[in-house]
């Protein structure tokens, strides 16, 4: 079990997962926690990172920042997501090393995987083949950050532990319509059509692609869980186990957000990974498994969106 009183840094605390974990650990007793924003420290210099570990000096670490963006923003900037994402996982990684940091948590995702990979996708798929063209760069910094905890653990004995999260949604995500996820794009694509009285709504791709979908706040519950205790080498995929095709999930956000609208398939976009669902085994042997609802998780996210929007804080 970490210690309550001991500080601990929330690497990304204002995104989508960071804002979760930091709520979860606010809720759990964690009475130290250290953040900064990017305009303060660019994670991606090693220099200023070291000097912040210095500073600092965290005994724990959630290094749950990066670049991230839906399937457009990964295959228009491959470059961005490769390099940033490789620096930030770098950096932190290295400082948490040489300030000898008691444990940190390393957050991949679920695209590290193989295009055709067998599903449900089992941990043992990751190097097992190709990986999907329109993530690659941001998949291959993931498989790096994987490996740097791997390698530290192995060569330094290193405390440092990676889970893979499916695809994630929740309050604190990105609704831009061009570089967000599916679930919080199609969110506002619906709000908007019911504001505006359209009767009809577009989805990327056919529809038949198949994704799994993570209430943030179990993710940042499994993250904690993780960390107090799971001290193993091998990555740990964090997701409900369950898949469903994207015109499913268009339906269902449909019926909350705007239920006489019709769905049109825009098939000059791409599909991405035909099914991406993860074998949950290895965690739920551990002893935990997500308790969300889809169902639930939209109704909480929409409601989350029309109060920013209320306050004019979303993040577009
Ligand atoms: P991926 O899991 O990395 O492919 O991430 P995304 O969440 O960006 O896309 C998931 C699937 O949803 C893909 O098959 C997309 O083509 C499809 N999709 C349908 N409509 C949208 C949309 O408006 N935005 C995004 N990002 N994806 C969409």
């Amino acid at each position: 079990m970490l210690d309550r009183s001991a500080p601990v840094f929330v690497a990304g605390h204002r995104g989508l997962v960071g804002s979760s974990v930091l709520r979860r650990l606010q809720v759990e007793g964690f009475s130290d926690l250290r953040t900064v924003g990017r305009e303060d420290l660019d994670l991606r210099d090693q220099s200023a990172v070291d000097a912040w570990f210095d500073a600092e000096r965290p005994r724990y670490v959630f290094l749950v920042a990066g670049t991230v963006g839906g399937i457009h923003a990964n295959s228009t900037r491959p470059a961005e997501f490769l390099y940033d994402n490789l620096m930030i996982h770098g950096t932190v990684v290295q400082a948490a090393h040489r300030t000898s940091v008691d444990k940190l948590l390393y957050l991949g995702s679920s695209c590290i995987y193989p295009r055709l990979a067998d599903q449900p996708i089992t941990e043992e798929a990751l190097l097992s083949g190709p990986l999907e063209p329109t993530n690659e760069g941001y998949a291959l910094a993931k498989i790096a950050g994987i490996k740097l905890c791997e390698t530290y653990r192995r060569q330094y004995g290193d405390d440092f532990i990676s889970a893979m999260p499916t695809n994630l949604y929740g309050p604190g995500d990105n609704f831009d319509l061009e570089g967000g996820h599916v679930l919080p794009a199609l969110m506002r694509r619906f709000h908007e059509a019911s504001e505006a009285g359209d009767a009809s709504v577009t989805v990327w791709g056919t529809g038949s692609a198949r994704r799994e979908f993570l209430h943030v706040d179990d993710l940042a519950d499994a993250c904690l869980f993780l960390m107090d205790h799971y001290s193993g080498a091998g990555h740990v995929n964090v997701g409900t186990g369950v898949d469903l095709t994207i015109r499913e999930l268009a339906e269902a956000v449909r019926d909350l957000v705007h239920p006489s609208a019709e769905l049109i398939f825009d098939t000059t976009k791409p599909d991405g990974m035909p099914r991406k669902v993860l074998d949950v085994s290895r965690l739920s042997d551990l002893g935990w498994t997500a308790s969300t609802s889809l169902v639930d998780g939209l109704v909480d996210t929409y409601r989350w969106f029309l109060d920013a929007a209320e306050r004019g804080e979303l993040r577009l």
